[in-house]
């Protein structure tokens, strides 16, 4: 048998590894451990209970057979039974609940990480493909957090099996074959080598070769990873949510999609894969033919001594038993050593993933609170690249938002408009020069303070599946009264009106049977709304209304900047018709800001970008001008 070399860990790195992943556990609520670890000492110690007693059985009715005796050893064998039935039903109800807890804290460490993970890594591809990959090893075949908790079990079941055996067998050596008899070498130092030796096959080589048959998994687990991906778990998710099934079903894209995926074809690398499962069946058979041998003499030992008189037929049933949980528990424990070093690789996946930094939360100085949202911001030299790009998003921007003023930035979709904002918010850092707040550099501020002086209603907002209340003050905890004024400047209220449980009343149905389905344009006010609530003292709308045409747009932006009072307010739009109404009107192009000041101004500028397309966006409402009354 070929021995497949793979990568390896030094032991100190192992053991590092394995440390790391428990602690991990450590963290977990401690009933979920302890469950864990009284039903398993518990379930590994019955089988002793049985073993014992049915020598005794066995051995006054080959001897003795007192019937008091025998009665009292029956009924007691059978309560005892019947006892541990009932202790493992109390105690298997608690570890089994315990155990889907176990399993949702093991979702929770990813849901968490994914929450408190900078912006940038969660728009980064590699990110989202070492999670996916992850994901993967653990749902296909446990590896990672799972296996590591299920070795816990193995060790502990392993070890108490030892620890009750070498006690039930113990007399096996110290009983000896009476003097005189033939069998006498049985009692001799050389005969309980050869036994230590026969026994160390069962427990030793055979466990080693089941280990070296499942060093293949690591390497196995990476073939077709893309296509698993991509299938398993991309394309999965990409069809079963309802963003995408309109367009599948109007386009015909199942076959696109089935193409794309290539299942219809043999999934490449099975073959490599069918070739890891046969590798491992071998030294899997092996192992297993080989502690059968092993027992098989094992059985002759004590048989022959009980043959020679050393003990009794009931000595036969304690020790073979004994034995047999000895080689048991020593192959469990050897066994899953074996597992968690099999299991490490993908374990130091797991823990780089969640070992990502979080830049974002770097910062340590508070932000000022100011009842007079005297706080002021400036864009000094920056530039932005994407990660992993080449072009500029942003070139050598100089802005200043000024305290309570009104900015409207404008341009074609692509020119930067939605970086800006992504910087402003702290989701991406500048490549190059500083944002300021208040003369200091935004990186320095408690992320979460600074976060909470934005507002943003992004062209992609996302609602969630709660109650409208908790999507409006975006918590648990509401202020009702603020939440039914903030729907209501949103223009929410008609709506509202007809929403069965009011603003208890759930969106969409994915936890509430009875939740609503609601419109482009009435999440859209709930959005606004959100923003209202939050009451922080910048405001920004990134064209929530791309949905909308120009004019209801222009509506919605100038009945905003009514409401929004005396806070700073940034108006985006690629439409520039729907700003007009700002005095300060910046104009960026390919990345650069390109032009500033109010409409009167810009339009008058007959080779400026604002001028042109102003006209190019003016053409259009001027054809529909008299259909729908609109003068831009
Ligand atoms: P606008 O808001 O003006 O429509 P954006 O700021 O969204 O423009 O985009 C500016 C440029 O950055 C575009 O060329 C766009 O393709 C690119 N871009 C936007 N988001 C990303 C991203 N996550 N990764 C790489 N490039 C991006």
């Amino acid at each position: 048998m070929k021995i497949i070399k793979e990568d390896k860990f030094t032991l100190k790195q192992h053991i590092n590894l394995i440390f790391r992943g428990l602690k991990i556990f450590a963290a977990f609520p401690k009933s979920l451990i302890l469950s864990k670890t009284v039903s398993v000492v518990f379930n590994s110690a019955i089988p002793f209970i049985n073993i014992y007693f049915s020598a005794q059985i066995l051995n006054e009715l080959a001897g003795a057979k007192n019937q008091k005796r025998l009665i009292f050893l029956v009924l007691l064998t059978i309560g005892l039974n019947f006892l541990s039935i009932f202790i493992r039903s109390v105690i298997g109800r608690w570890a089994a609940y315990c155990d889907s807890a176990t399993g949702l804290s093991m979702h929770k460490i990813y849901t968490d990480k994914f929450l408190a993970m900078d912006y940038a890594d969660i728009e980064n591809p590699e990110i989202q493909h070492q999670f996916s990959k992850i994901r993967e090893h653990q749902t296909g075949m446990g590896f990672g957090l799972p296996r590591l908790l299920s070795t816990y079990d193995g060790l502990i079941s392993g070890a108490i099996q030892l620890i009750l055996s070498v006690v039930m067998a113990f007399s096996l050596f110290t009983l000896k074959v009476p003097a005189g008899s033939r069998f006498a070498y049985l009692d001799s130092p050389f005969a309980v080598i050869a036994l230590i030796l026969v026994l160390s096959c069962s427990v030793f080589i055979a466990p080693y070769l089941s280990v070296i048959g499942g060093k293949v998994w690591p390497k196995a687990s990476n073939i077709n990873n893309d296509a698993n991906r991509a299938f398993g778990f991309y394309y999965f998710d990409m069809i079963r949510g309802s963003d995408r099934a309109k367009d599948i079903r109007i386009y015909d894209q199942k076959h696109l999609i089935d193409a794309s995926t290539g299942i219809s074809e043999e999934p490449e690398g099975i073959r490599e894969w069918l070739g890891y499962v046969r590798y491992n069946a071998r030294f899997n058979a092996f192992s297993t033919a080989l502690s059968y041998l092993a027992n098989g003499l094992i059985y002759l030992f004590v048989a022959l001594k009980a043959f020679a008189g050393a003990f009794g037929i009931g000595g036969i049933v304690q020790y073979v038993g004994a034995i047999t949980q000895f080689s048991g528990g020593l192959a469990s424990i050897l066994t899953n050593i074996g597992t968690l070093v099999n299991n490490n690789p993908f374990l130091d996946k797991v823990l780089t993933f969640l070992d990502i930094p979080n830049k974002k939360y770097q910062g340590t100085i508070s932000v000022e609170k100011r009842d007079d949202n005297e706080y002021e911001i400036e864009f000094k030299n920056v530039s932005f690249k994407y990660p992993d790009t080449d072009t500029y998003a942003l070139k050598n921007l100089n802005l200043k938002f000024n305290i309570g003023q009104r900015m409207a930035v404008v341009g074609m979709n692509g020119s930067g408009k939605t970086t800006m904002i992504k910087l402003l918010c702290r989701l991406y850092d500048p490549t190059e020069g500083i944002i300021t707040l208040n003369g200091v550099d935004i990186r320095k501020y408690n992320y979460d303070e600074y976060m909470a002086l934005f507002s943003v209603v992004f062209q992609d907002f996302k609602l969630l599946p709660f109650t409208l209340s908790q999507n409006v003050a975006a918590s648990v905890n509401y202020d009702s009264e603020k939440v039914l004024q903030s729907l209501s400047k949103s223009g929410f209220d008609a709506r509202l009106e007809n929403m069965p449980k009011g603003i208890e009343t759930y969106l969409y149905k994915d936890f509430e049977e009875d939740g609503v389905e609601i419109s482009g344009g009435e999440a859209q006010k709930i959005a606004l709304a959100r923003a209202l609530y939050k009451d922080a003292p910048f405001t920004v709308l990134d064209e929530p209304t791309a949905a909308l045409d120009p004019i209801a747009e222009f509506e919605v932006y100038s009945k905003f900047n009514e409401i929004v009072g005396g806070k700073t307010a940034i108006y985006i739009s690629h439409r520039l018709s729907s700003c007009r109404f700002c005095d300060d009107i910046a104009v960026f192009h390919e990345g650069e800001l390109i032009q500033r000041g109010s409409h009167d101004t810009l339009i008058a500028d007959e080779r400026g970008k604002y001028h042109e397309l102003w006209n190019a966006q003016a053409q259009y409402y001027q054809e529909n001008k008299e259909s729908n009354g609109y003068n831009p």
